[in-house]
């Protein structure tokens, strides 16, 4: 086909069951994208500069201001793109926009972005940091030790727990988790139940996705890990 004549590295075949990418040696250059005339490849996501997105977002300024709203910066991973996020962050404040960031906590240079923000969403995958490490590649300390510096610097913080079956939903989790959270000073916490909506993107993406066929959490249980929290003092929500 046209994308791997397209591709210098030779990262594609053409298989029984169509196209292969080589994933190892795929430089990422969109060239097959760029060539297939049935978009069968196609890039995901759009480039944008600081004030291109600035721009974009200001034209619901009008909105946000009567509706109390404001902006999100989700991802992916905002803190994956640190210079950016930075230039963005400041354009905001300067446009007086209410930022919320819904990130992993995972950065060295975390406290930056705290200044600008005026609402984390944070991530708080597991508590235990071999657990944590096993299934993200890292542990978890780094992240807890950003999560407690975000509530000492005074930015208003929500812990988001992605409730994810047989990986920390079991109720013997549940003591150390509202203990951490109440360890660095978080009040709220959103509790995200497991869904399989990520399936298509692996799928995309050529990876392998390990919880196919994984029921959704009941949602007796997830009313259980609620009020377990509640009565733990961490204003609790089920999604979010
Ligand atoms: S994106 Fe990867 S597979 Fe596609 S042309 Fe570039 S190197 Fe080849």
């Amino acid at each position: 086909g046209a994308c791997a004549a397209a591709c210098s590295n030779g990262s594609i075949t053409i298989g029984e069951n169509g196209v292969v990418i080589n994933r190892e040696t795929c430089g990422a250059c969109l060239a097959c994208a760029n060539a297939c005339p049935a978009h069968a490849l196609s890039a995901e996501g759009t480039v944008y500069t600081t004030d291109e997105l600035l721009t974009t977002v200001l034209r619901d300024k009008h909105y946000f201001d009567t509706s109390g709203g404001g902006v999100t910066l989700s991802g992916g991973e905002p803190l994956a793109q640190h210079e950016f996020l930075m230039e963005f962050l400041a354009a905001a404040k300067r446009a007086r926009l209410h930022v919320t960031l819904e990130t992993c906590g995972y950065s060295e240079r975390f406290a930056e972005v705290l200044p600008y923000v005026d609402l984390l969403y944070f991530d708080v995958k597991h508590p235990d940091s071999a657990a944590h490490r096993e299934k993200t590649g890292a542990g978890n300390e780094l992240i807890l030790a950003n999560l407690a510096c975000a509530v000492r610097a005074g930015v208003p913080t929500v812990a988001r727990i992605p409730v994810i079956p047989g990986f920390n939903d079991g109720k013997g989790l549940w003591p150390a988790y509202t203990a951490l959270l109440k360890e660095a000073g978080v009040s709220a916490a959103h509790l995200l139940p497991f869904h399989q909506l990520g399936q298509e993107k692996y799928r995309g993406h050529g990876l392998a996705y390990a919880y196919d066929g994984v029921p959704p959490l009941q949602k007796e249980a997830l009313d259980k890990m609620k009020e377990y929290f509640e009565n733990a003092g961490i204003a609790a929500q089920i999604g979010g």
